[in-house]
């Protein structure tokens, strides 16, 4: 694709959010959203997030008749997009995140603030953490990832007061953000990325751009370590040259086969043990931990061997339990990455299938699209796109779709990137939980 036609298909896609699997569906969108809950089939979303949400609201507007309740443990939902942006101060934690009083008033959701202890895939139902049970005709369950803490020696869940993961928005970022201000000039900061797959694969690295804004202009003598369980990153050409261009010698990333695979923590004297090299030891440390699906599916048998959820790609049905669906970080979707709006892309098709399904009739195949927009400096935006298809029963990309933004262009097209980023924040989230 060359570069007029790629900035016009990612300035559409930031600008319509994610239409397509439902444009080439087919089906109807306007006019039957919102209105009391229906009479029909009962079905239940766990997970407020990205998937569920975005599933809870399309069900409604597919077919009204059906009775949708969406159970998520939190009142409102703190996003992961633009929580770099809050760690680097460049937002506040109050401009990430939403209320579920649209879906309620306008979308004829039932919304019940709860948790999901326990899925009886058997008798068609859940449990409450509150008491009481939800009995489903279909149940959709993105729940979004865990973390693996035995994967590292040293590391639990209470050692992330020390070392933050800040990979679940909320709580996380304040800490990670006050040790950050905290933090003398001349510190050190770390990064420790997972190895694959993990959600939001050009994350930490959108993450470490925008610490590095943030130290430049505040403690310019700090130095920022990425040490990478792996070998190549998400748009790494994209990072790298900015990185060189904006924070020369701020910056350093270790792969890891060169140490930086992280073996061992010490959280009491915030030091990492590599497997090859001496240990380190900073003043901030950012672990991301490796992860798996959300905790709810592994108790009812949802997941494989490697602990994500393997589902009929075509309309994220659960290959290992009848009558449940999974969306989102937690299911295997082919070449799609862990991502929110790939997650809101999946949440319309799932929803279609399940009208489809219950309504007795055949759902066309559909498409998916992701685009994944990182922010290097305020200013400065790098992008990947793609639509995906069917192919054999796995999604996979369409030949010539997206692409990566192109290396060397002038600062106008990095402002743009930037510009469409924050356009893609409004539509994505409106689309989700407006
Ligand atoms: C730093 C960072 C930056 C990111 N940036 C982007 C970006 O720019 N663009 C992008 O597309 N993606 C981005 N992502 C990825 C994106 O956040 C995830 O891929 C997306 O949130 C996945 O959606 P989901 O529905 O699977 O899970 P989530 O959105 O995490 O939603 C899961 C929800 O389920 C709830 N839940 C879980 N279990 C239960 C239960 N048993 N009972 C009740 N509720 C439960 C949780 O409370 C949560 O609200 C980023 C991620 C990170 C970490």
């Amino acid at each position: 694709m060359n570069s007029l036609s790629r900035r016009r298909f990612i300035h559409l896609l930031g600008a319509a959010g994610s239409v397509t699997a439902l444009g080439t569906m087919g089906l109807t969108l306007g006019g039957c959203s919102g209105g009391k809950p229906g009479a029909g089939p009962r079905v239940v979303v766990v997970g407020g997030g990205f998937g569920g949400a975005t599933c809870a609201k399309y069900l409604r507007r597919f077919n009204p008749s059906i009775q949708v309740t969406l159970v998520e443990r939190d009142a409102r939902f703190v996003t992961c997009p633009f929580s770099n942006a809050v760690l680097g101060g460049l937002q506040d934690m109050n401009s990430i995140q939403h209320t579920y009083d649209a879906l309620r008033t306008q979308h004829g959701v039932n919304v019940l603030q709860d948790e999901v202890t326990a899925i009886d895939p058997a008798g068609n139902r859940v449990s409450l953490q509150n008491g009481g049970e939800l009995e489903y005709d279909r149940l959709v369950v993105s729940p979004g990832v865990d973390l693996r803490w035995n994967d590292v020696e040293g590391l639990d869940e209470t050692t992330s007061d020390i070392i933050p993961h800040a990979w679940k928005a909320g709580p996380q970022t304040i800490t990670l953000r006050s040790q950050l201000e905290a933090m003398a000039d001349g510190g050190v900061v770390v990064i420790a990325p997972p190895d694959n797959p993990f959600r939001c694969p050009p994350g930490p690295y959108e993450r470490a751009s925008l610490i590095a804004n943030y130290l430049k202009t505040h403690k310019p003598r700090s130095k920022l370590l990425i040490l990478d369980a792996k070998d190549k990153f998400s748009k790494q050409g994209l990072f790298m040259q900015a990185w060189e261009q904006l924070y020369p010698d701020m910056i350093e990333w270790v792969k890891g086969s060169d140490g930086g695979r992280i073996d061992r923590v010490d959280a009491a004297t915030r030091t990492l043990y590599p497997e090859i090299g001496d240990p380190v030891t900073a003043d901030v440390i950012n672990f991301i931990p490796p992860q798996k699906a959300g905790a709810i599916v592994h108790a009812a048998d949802l997941v494989n061997n490697d602990g994500w959820c393997p589902v009929d790609q075509r309309s994220f049905a659960s290959t290992l339990q009848s009558n449940i669906h999974v969306i989102g970080d937690a299911a295997i979707a082919g070449k799609m990455p862990k991502s929110g709006f790939a997650a809101n892309s999946q949440a319309k098709v799932c929803a279609a299938a399940i009208v489809s399904e219950l309504g007795g009739t055949t759902m066309p195949d559909p498409s998916y699209v992701n685009t994944c927009y990182s922010l290097i400096a305020p200013d400065y935006g790098i992008s990947v796109a793609a639509v995906y298809r069917l192919q054999d029963g796995k999604i996979v990309k369409v030949e010539g779709s997206g692409g990566v933004s192109p290396m060397d262009v002038p600062d106008e097209y990095r402002k743009n990137e930037a510009r469409y980023a924050r356009g893609w924040y409004q539509s994505i989230t409106q689309d989700t939980f407006g």
